[in-house]
Parts: C-alpha cells; structure tokens; sequence
C-alpha cells in the first residue's frame, strides 16, 4: 500500500502481511529522509485490507 512520510511527505511503500498479526505496531524508517516513523496498522474486516496509522516516531 501506498503511505506519505509525515517529514519529506514522499510516497512510499508499505507491504503488510495478514500472517503477521491482525494488529501490527511497528517503526519504520523512511526510504526517501530516513527519519522513523511509527506505523499503526489494524485489519479491516470489511474492506479487505490494512487500515493504517503514519505517525512521526
Ligand atoms: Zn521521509
């Protein structure tokens, strides 16, 4: 899925596997400024797909 940094505000790419937790929290660093950013993805049940949270770290 396609996410925007919070910082530099480039697009990036985020691959989120169902395997990995329905509820997923974790730190990502952008490709583009390098700074950290906190990721809060849930799985959207009716939508199909991870409904997901950018916030700066
Ligand atoms: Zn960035």
């Amino acid at each position: 899925m396609q996410l925007t940094c919070h910082y530099c505000f480039e697009p990036f790419t985020l691959t989120l596997f169902i395997e990995d937790g329905e509820e997923q929290e974790f730190i990502t660093d952008c490709e583009v400024c390098c700074h950290p950013l906190q990721i809060n993805a849930v799985w959207s049940e009716d939508e199909g797909r991870f409904s997901v949270d950018v916030s700066p770290s």
